[in-house]
């Protein structure tokens, strides 16, 4: 049925509440493309639908408007009113970010107006700088402030992010603080040893060659070849770390994202349009711990009217206003924060 049940002869359980999948030998949470066909039969049994784009699912599902809007200034003010107070009371709380934050970074997304998709379905290409020249936003840098508003008082903020872009990690905040679950263009990572090097370049560019004749990748991955043409220093060969359709998410950032939005009280999403599974499966997780879900985003979403707090409205502006309500200095971005970490090279 899996490859992990094939691998290891261990029994998988699914969680009917929720629909993860566990390994109660492995004492984790199992995610790979073998079992995608399964968990597609119990969504559809449980919503009746399949989500739109599940990472190697099938396509279906309602389509939603591209049409983006914003609400006036003195509405998002009062809801911003309504949020720091949750932030105040919030023990634990995540932050689950997507291609949205990054727009103002002139990084597009993928369906907003002006998206890769919505371009390609036209015949058009979306505009993007390179990722080494992309700046964090004031969003990227007002999650800075907050992460370290938490700690200082004693409390957890833990950010869940779909973006590959990697301004998280270079706008300063530590790698034990963030579940990147897609993967980050400037990482890659030894299959055999686990070692992982975060560079100063797109180490996903040389990858994608030479597949056909990659077994490893293929057999592991559908169709990619992840070798970015460098060594690891135990002479394997390294792979980037973006997660393509169809790929098995990182398990530890999904089994670390599951646990963290599971036992939250508050989850604030920021510039997605949740449509990409599982990873949008993380504020279901906060509402069925009783938690408050707020979403901050452009377009409309279909977790909309599960939602606590809905606002539509630009995230720089939004969480500028936010650190202005909660009185909380944001830090100014600075590089030698990224070069700080002991895993760059
Ligand atoms: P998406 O393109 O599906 O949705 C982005 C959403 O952000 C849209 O609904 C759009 O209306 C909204 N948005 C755009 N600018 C905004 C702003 N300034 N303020 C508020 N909302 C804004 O992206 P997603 O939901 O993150 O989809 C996930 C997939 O896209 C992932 O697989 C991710 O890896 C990939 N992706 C990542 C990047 C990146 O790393 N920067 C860029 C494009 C796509």
């Amino acid at each position: 049925m899996s490859k992990h049940n094939t691998q290891t002869q261990h029994c998988l359980a699914i969680s009917l509440a929720d629909l993860n999948i566990w390994c109660y030998q492995c004492d984790s949470y199992v995610l790979n493309y073998e079992l995608q066909n399964v968990y597609k039969t119990f969504h559809l049994a449980k919503f009746g639908t399949v989500p739109g784009e599940n990472l190697g699912l099938a396509q279906g599902g309602p389509k939603r408007s591209v049409e983006e809007k914003e609400e006036p200034e003195a509405d998002i003010k009062a809801k911003v009113k309504t949020l720091a107070e949750w932030i105040r009371q919030s023990k634990n709380c995540v932050i689950f970010t997507g291609a949205g934050i990054s727009t103002s970074a002139s990084i597009p997304d993928f369906r907003g107006p002006q998206g890769v998709w919505t371009l390609k379905e036209k015949g058009l290409q979306a505009e993007s700088i390179r990722l080494e020249q992309a700046a964090p936003t004031p969003c990227h840098m007002a999650i800075v402030a907050l992460l370290n508003h938490f700690k200082a008082n004693n409390k957890t903020l833990y950010i869940i992010s779909q973006n590959i872009d990697g301004l998280h990690l270079r706008s300063g905040i530590s790698r034990n603080s963030i579940s990147e679950l897609h993967g980050n263009s400037f990482k890659e990572i030894c299959w055999d040893c686990s070692k992982e090097y975060l560079r100063t370049f797109d180490a996903a560019e040389r990858s994608g060659l030479g597949g056909k004749n990659c077994e490893v990748c293929l057999k592991r991955v559908p169709k990619f070849c992840h070798c970015t043409s460098r060594k690891c220093s135990c002479g394997s060969e390294l792979k980037d770390s973006i997660i393509h359709f169809g790929e098995n998410l990182p398990q530890d950032a999904l089994t670390a994202a599951i646990k963290h939005s599971s036992n939250a009280d508050l989850c604030i999403v920021l510039g997605s349009s949740l449509t990409v599974a599982p990873a949008n499966e993380m504020p279901s997780k906060t509402k069925n711990n009783n938690g408050k879900v707020c979403i901050v985003n452009l377009q409309t979403t279909f977790y909309d009217d599960k939602s606590d707090l809905r606002i539509f409205g630009k995230t720089d502006m939004f969480m500028t206003l936010l650190m202005e309500e909660l009185g909380i200095t944001v830090p100014a971005f600075d590089l030698n924060n990224f070069f700080m970490d002991p895993s760059i090279q």
